[in-house]
């Protein structure tokens, strides 16, 4: 149906329903993947509906509709080609004010570039060195648009080095040093230890117990200054 612009008098593309983009997605279309496997606590299972993901034409349109259910702590299951912490991670960097280029994201788990990615993870110790050599091959990129492909491409990419460069430093020192201003941040806009824990990449609880210590020494030593 053709439907005229009242002002211009000229037909409107916009007011075409546009076509459901859950029909064309992967898991709803293949054998190989079940519903159970998005939901699984099997390395198996996970790997099958992260296959699954990956080569689906609408990622980015189901990771956005999965960001838009997730609440609070609440969020479960792989969906949009992420865990459920990845997206956790995602929300806090969007309070930092990060936020992916997803077809940009796209592009990279392409086949023309997802072996690059896969060797850049390989070669570099962070998510900055990966940027910077993907912006060198002419990729105008971010960090946050490269973490998410690299989610979707399998692999992890947190936001602490993941190859320390120099002394091993304690978990704790690196949070100190490197990226106690997001944390702060973070936490004065109300985002629980697990959720600033899941923004470095750091697993769970053991993550959050990490960041609950670097804040308290950091909120003590600012004490002691003012003193
Ligand atoms: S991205 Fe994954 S969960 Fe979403 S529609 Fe495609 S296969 Fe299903």
């Amino acid at each position: 149906m053709t439907v005229l612009n009242a002002s211009t008098r000229r037909p409107t593309t916009w007011a075409v329903p546009r076509p459901d983009w859950k029909v064309r997605s992967v898991c709803r279309n293949s054998d190989t993947v079940k519903a159970d496997d998005f939901f699984s606590v099997s390395q198996s299972g996970q790997a099958r509906a992260h296959a699954a993901c990956l080569s689906c034409p609408v990622i980015v349109e189901c990771l956005q509709a999965t960001q838009g259910l997730d609440s609070g702590t609440y969020r479960w299951g792989i969906g949009g080609g992420l865990e459920a912490s990845q997206r956790y991670a995602l929300e806090s960097e969007a309070l930092l004010g990060n936020r992916p280029n997803l077809g940009m994201a796209r592009v990279l788990v392409s086949p023309r570039w997802l072996l690059r990615l896969r060797d850049l993870r390989g070669v570099c110790g962070s998510l900055e060195e990966m940027t910077a050599a993907l912006r060198e091959e002419g990729l105008m990129v971010d960090e946050v648009t490269v973490r998410v492909a690299v989610w979707w491409s399998g692999a992890d990419a947190p936001r602490m080095a993941w190859r320390p460069s120099g002394e091993w430093q304690s978990l704790r020192a690196r949070l100190k040093g490197e990226h106690l201003p997001a944390m702060s941040y973070l936490k004065g806009q109300g985002v629980p230890c697990l959720g600033i824990a899941a923004y470095l990449g750091i697993p769970g609880q053991s993550g959050a117990r990490a960041v609950t210590e670097a804040l308290r020494a950091a909120a003590q030593k600012k004490g002691e200054v003012a003193a």
